[in-house]
């Protein structure tokens, strides 16, 4: 009988991607993957540091997983991720249960770590900057869960200092991935079958300006699209400091590049946006929102919006709900703010309370709830395409070029087809859709 492993992933599409990177090494290694934990040889959480209280999280998991140790002494249990860079030996000490404990700068070393921890000794790679090596990461296969989608990971690390952040600590400065690599996975993928092709990093549109000689993130969308077989191009996050003129005319120029931008604004009071060392006003943050609706026809925004930074006021919260208004995004992940050890933020004065947080929380999802049910009739009688993705019960499961959710009768042999579809009803989160015809 082969090994078995199972993986929990925490987070962030980042910790997602790392997950499905792990797992294809670990394939390589002999191992099967199991959705059941206590038949495992191998369980990996691969843990994130942006929620609330991830240590205690963390902790409780593993109280549950270590029970797997009594079954089968030889298991192996392993920590990965933020909250394995940031916490470290700490939580070795609080957990002895841990085997292994790897950070994203040391995944590629997971195979040497599983002969020590098998050997008997505590495998733990934690550094504090990326080693030479790090590259390797990129030579092991992905096992991914959606045929049809694939993430491709371009960049690693950030080099901007949010005052609020934890990923210049966890994930380190900015490394981008060199074009070739970047392409030759493309290729493999869509020789396997995907149609969709995902750029991610903590900052994708700052790829490319740390290569001896910089290439501008607008070339490699060129350079994806024109690869055969590439039917979509999305990319996350962008950072409006390096939303270029060149990359928005490259989502323009490019059929392939989707109709859909993440671009976080976090707060829409200049004051609070320079507390938090974003690096442009609400009215820069506005214009490139208008420059990319102006170019990009019909293209839906999304954003990550923090309530209730540190000194906060209700004018300063105002101008948040403002930004929504003006923008009108198809999604907004909205946090609370919570500080974030070794941060600066988490020192500030003025800490704003939990009571004001909610309170202010729930009008901006109030808003936002209206903002949506006017977009979704905008959708209602409209046309739309379709990459289909999923069928469960006789119903397909799809996405617009602009993200949104769409459902449709239909059968498998539409898999991964790109449908041509009428939006017959549309609410917040869903358009349910008839079939005109498929396309491709
Ligand atoms: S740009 Fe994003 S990842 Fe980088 S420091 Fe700011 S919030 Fe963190």
């Amino acid at each position: 009988m082969g090994k078995k492993f199972f993986i929990k992933t925490f987070g962030c599409q980042m910790n997602f991607n790392d997950s499905e990177r792990i797992k294809g090494m670990l394939k390589t290694l002999g191992y099967e993957p199991t959705q059941n934990w206590e038949e495992a040889d191998l369980i990996i959480l691969n843990t994130c540091t942006i929620r609330e209280k991830p240590d205690q999280k963390v902790l409780s998991h593993l109280g549950e997983y270590k029970k797997i140790k009594e079954r089968n002494p030889n298991a192996l249990i392993a920590v990965a991720g933020c909250l394995a860079q940031r916490a470290g030996w700490e939580l070795v000490k609080k957990a002895p249960v841990i085997d292994i404990m790897f950070s994203s700068f040391n995944m590629h070393q997971l195979p040497e770590l599983i002969n020590q921890a098998q050997a008997g000794y505590k495998a733990i790679a934690i550094l504090d900057e990326p080693p030479e090596d790090e590259h390797k990461i990129w030579e092991y296969p992905v096992e991914r869960d959606n045929k049809y989608c694939a993430y491709v990971t371009i960049i690693k690390g950030c080099d901007k200092n949010c005052t609020y952040c934890v990923v210049p600590r966890t994930r380190g400065k900015e490394r981008s991935r060199p074009l070739h690599s970047i392409l030759d996975e493309v290729k493999r993928l869509v020789d396997d079958g995907v149609r969709e092709i995902h750029l991610l990093g903590q900052n994708v549109t700052a790829w490319g300006k740390d290569f001896e000689k910089p290439i501008p993130f607008s070339e490699l969308l060129y350079e994806v699209s024109k690869i055969e077989g590439v039917e979509r191009i999305r990319f996350t996050t962008g950072h409006p400091r390096d939303l270029t003129d060149d990359i928005i005319e490259a989502m323009a120029d490019i059929p392939q590049v989707c109709n859909a931008l993440h671009l976080p604004f976090q707060a829409g009071s200049n004051r609070i946006l320079t507390l938090m060392d974003r690096g442009y006003t609400k009215e820069e943050y506005l214009e490139k929102v208008y420059k990319l609706k102006e170019k990009v026809k019909g293209i839906a925004m999304s954003t990550d919006v923090i309530v209730g930074f540190p000194t906060e006021t209700e004018e300063d919260f105002e101008h948040t709900l403002d930004v929504l208004e003006k923008v009108r995004f198809e999604q907004v992940f909205s946090f609370k703010f919570s500080p974030r050890p070794g941060t600066p933020a988490a020192e500030m004065e003025g800490q704003v309370s939990d009571d004001v947080k909610t309170e202010r929380m729930s009008r901006l999802l109030e808003l936002q709830k209206r903002i949506l049910s006017e977009i979704a009739k905008g959708y209602e009688g409209t046309v739309q395409e379709v990459l289909i993705e999923e069928e469960k019960n006789g119903e397909l499961i799809g996405r617009t070029t602009t993200n949104k959710w769409a459902t449709l009768k239909g059968d498998k042999s539409l898999l991964g087809k790109i449908v041509k579809v009428k939006v017959n009803k549309a609410s917040a989160f869903n358009l349910e859709c008839e079939l005109l015809e498929v396309l491709r």
